[in-house]
């Protein structure tokens, strides 16, 4: 008997997408932490060598960040965060997401944390694959990875009002809507 594969996705409400949110500037106030341990170097970036794992792990969460936890009900969460070259990194963002953000799941939040360098994010686009991130030069490689890249700028509403918005055109083919940000998810030529 063939299998039945009708009520696959039906536990979100387009579960045929799937949502990659990055970490540090997004959810997680990276840049705060920084200015609170006065960790900067006189050049003004962050001094990462700084940083050990109970750092890394005691993050603040931005404000209105939990109010992404909505998203779960549009398509399956990814957590998609670049590390920086420390093992200390690793474990301390695999602690933040436990502990910080996720606390009710403890170990089972580990399951939809990415951790990928930066250069490396692009290769999980593709067509329904929305990556909402704050660094312009990674949504810039997602859309040319043929991914829906938003670009989070703080507020977290207009994110969630992007974001709803690039689901609706996509579902609706509407290939006329252009915001300057968003691109077809279609490869180039591809015609429908
Ligand atoms: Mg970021």
């Amino acid at each position: 008997m063939k299998k039945d594969f009708r009520q696959a996705g039906q536990r979100y409400l387009f579960g045929d997408f799937m949502i990659f949110l990055d970490m540090d500037g997004v959810i997680a106030d990276f840049d705060t932490h920084v200015d609170a341990h006065n960790q900067r170097l006189e050049n003004g970036r962050p001094n990462y060598d700084a940083f050990d794992r109970e750092w890394y792990a005691t993050i603040p969460v931005f404000k209105g960040a939990d109010s992404f936890s909505t998203l779960k009900m549009l398509a399956p969460v990814k957590f998609l965060t670049a590390p920086t070259r420390s093992a200390d990194c690793y474990a301390g963002k695999a602690d933040w997401i436990m502990n910080q953000f996720l606390p009710k799941e403890g170990k089972w939040a580990l399951k939809d944390l990415i951790i990928s360098p930066k250069q490396d994010k692009c290769l999980l686009a593709g067509a329904k694959r929305i990556l909402i991130d704050d660094s312009p030069q990674n949504i810039a490689q997602w859309e040319d990875a043929g991914g829906i890249g938003i670009l989070h700028e703080g507020d977290f509403q207009k994110t969630f009002e992007a974001l709803c918005e690039a689901i609706e055109c996509v579902r609706n083919h509407d290939w006329g809507f252009d915001a300057g940000r968003y691109k077809s998810p279609m490869p180039k030529g591809w015609k429908i």
